[in-house]
């Protein structure tokens, strides 16, 4: 269980609002696998895949969206824009038979990187529960 106990320090570093590197991706200073873009949300492939399909859904504005937890009535539309392009990255991954949508939020959850993110999952059988 090497990976569950990094994934837990990784989470150890908790909200602080700091910026992410999330951000150096959408301003394109570090290098992604893009997916799916609009003008609202960005969908790029995780670093360490999880399964053969494994994208990360973010908002390009993160608008106070550390995490879910700190979702407000006024980000109702990005929520569901988010989860809309996750339905899209789905569907261009050929997945739309089955696939996962997670979002981890706070420490317990072994939330790693503070800016919303959805992930989509897929392209093998998904156990339940996911542990
Ligand atoms: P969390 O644990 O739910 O916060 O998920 C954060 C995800 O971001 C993890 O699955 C990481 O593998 C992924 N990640 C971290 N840095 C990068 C990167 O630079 N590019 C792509 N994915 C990343």
């Amino acid at each position: 269980h090497d990976e569950q106990a990094a994934a837990k320090a990784a989470a150890a570093t908790a909200d602080s609002g700091a910026p992410t590197i999330f951000d150096k991706i959408i301003n394109k200073e570090i290098p992604s696998s893009i997916v799916y873009e609009d003008e609202k949300v960005l969908a790029f492939r995780d670093i360490n895949p999880q399964a053969p399909v494994h994208v990360l859904v973010i908002p390009k504005v993160r608008d106070g969206l550390t995490e879910l937890a700190k979702a407000e009535a006024r980000h109702g539309e990005i929520l569901g824009q988010l989860l809309y392009a996750a339905r899209i990255v789905a569907e261009k991954e050929g997945i739309l038979d089955g696939f996962r949508v997670v979002i981890n939020s706070g420490p317990s959850a072994c939330q790693s990187v503070y800016h919303l993110h959805l992930h989509v999952l897929g392209g093998r059988q998904m156990n339940w529960p996911p542990g």
